[in-house]
């Protein structure tokens, strides 16, 4: 139970974590942050400040709860405080706690604890030295009778900067790195359920998100494309503003169907897959290609499927930010980001259609090579596939 009076709320501060790591990095990242905190609340009336090094928006006239949010959403934040931002002057910190304690009394609390932490050495008095004037000063002029060191039913935090922020609670967040702080990163999108999570996982890590998504159209439909872009623009909250690349494969699809042997079609489609999306890559500047696998989850994702696949791919990394969850931990993940729901409406897969009904489980590099090659003029086809995508921004 938070009992602290929300009309008195006027900032929200920010801690990094991780971004306090970064030594020489820091003002770069903060940067970017300070940039997609802008971005993120465009249309809200807000200031973003810094204070002895920490960030804080102030904020009037605008639903705390509804910032707090989209804040939430943002990567290379790890908590959120909603305080009560004042001017460090010690009349002024004592009426203003009070207030929040008989607020607090009011609604239920019956005992509480003050916290002091100063930043700022300037102020002359000791952090504990002045939690314990504070509380006393609580006891003397509230309801209050009971200070209660471990669990009280609220805690009073009194940060002191070059301002002063009261705040009772800490919102945790995801954490992460600012989005663009670690490159750029094209995922091959599904409209299966680990793909959207991979693509919420690395841009946790700071990467710049854009999507690729192959289809064989006319076997598959119109309206399973439209299932991707809706996926995208779910993801959109965490990625911010990103592009849909859609590639058409049926001509590839059908080589390999007619040239080679049945229960390598997967295999050799999800080479394809990689080849075209490694030009793509060559073409954006994208510095790595991020998939849904997980190991041993279906038969091409064995090792020696990712052998074959990782295989088809000559200069970025492949990241497989998935490999080593359960199935079941991916569905809790993708329930959390919000993609749970859109990717288990049902759609035909580009996979499905032409895959076999005994894959290879265990296929050999040299095996998939040899089949391969069956496909006479393939980097031409390849290519001619490739020069006819289309692609959609995500805003
Ligand atoms: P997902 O739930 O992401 O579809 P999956 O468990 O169904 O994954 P596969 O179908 O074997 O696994 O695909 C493995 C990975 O290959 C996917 O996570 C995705 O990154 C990529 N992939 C598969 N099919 C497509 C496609 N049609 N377009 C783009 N990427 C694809
Ligand atoms: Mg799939």
């Amino acid at each position: 139970m938070n009992y602290m009076n929300t009309a008195l709320l006027n900032c929200i501060g920010l801690s990094y974590g991780e971004l306090s790591l970064k030594g020489k990095n820091r003002g770069q990242f903060e940067k970017i942050l300070r940039s997609t905190i802008n971005k993120t609340l465009d249309g809200y009336e807000f200031k973003l400040n810094e204070d002895l090094s920490k960030l804080y928006i102030d904020i009037k006239n605008e639903d705390m709860d509804k910032i707090t949010e989209k804040l939430k959403k943002i990567f290379g934040i790890i908590g959120l405080n909603q305080s009560i931002k004042i001017e460090r002057d010690d009349t002024i910190i004592k009426e203003k706690i009070l207030e929040v304690a008989n607020y607090a009394y009011e609604y239920g609390a019956r005992n509480f604890k003050v916290a002091v932490n100063r930043s700022n050495k300037g102020f002359e008095k000791k952090s504990m030295d002045y939690a314990k004037e504070l509380g006393a000063h609580i006891l003397i002029n509230s309801p209050f009778e009971k200070v209660k060191m471990k669990d009280p039913d609220i805690l009073i935090n009194v940060e002191i900067r070059k301002s002063v922020y009261i705040y009772t609670e800490k919102i945790k967040t995801y954490g992460g790195l600012p989005i663009g702080s670690t490159g750029k990163g094209l995922v091959l999108l599904s409209g299966g359920i680990d793909s959207p999570v991979a693509s919420f996982m690395m841009a946790k890590r700071g990467m710049r998100i854009n999507f690729v998504t192959f289809h064989s159209f006319p076997f598959t439909s119109r309206k399973a494309l439209e299932k991707i872009k809706e996926l995208t623009e779910i993801l959109s909250i965490y990625t911010g503003k990103s592009r849909l690349y859609i590639i058409n494969i049926l001509k590839i699809q059908e080589e390999i169907n007619s040239k080679t042997r049945k229960e390598f079609a997967t295999i050799l489609t999800r080479r394809a897959m990689m080849k075209l999306a490694e030009k793509l890559s060559h073409n954006m500047q994208y510095q790595a290609l991020i998939t849904g696998e997980s190991l041993g989850q279906v038969a091409s994702q064995t090792l020696g499927g990712l052998t074959c696949t990782n295989a088809s791919v000559e200069k970025v990394p492949v990241l497989r930010p998935l490999i080593g969850m359960d199935k079941t931990e991916i569905i809790e993940m993708a329930k959390e980001i919000g993609t749970y729901e859109k990717s288990i409406e049902p759609h035909e897969d580009s996979c499905v259609i032409f895959a076999p009904k005994h894959p290879a489980t265990n296929p050999k590099l040299e095996d998939i090579i040899f089949e391969e090659k069956k496909i006479e003029n393939y980097n031409e086809i390849l290519e001619e596939v490739f020069n006819e995508r289309e692609f959609f921004n995500i805003e």
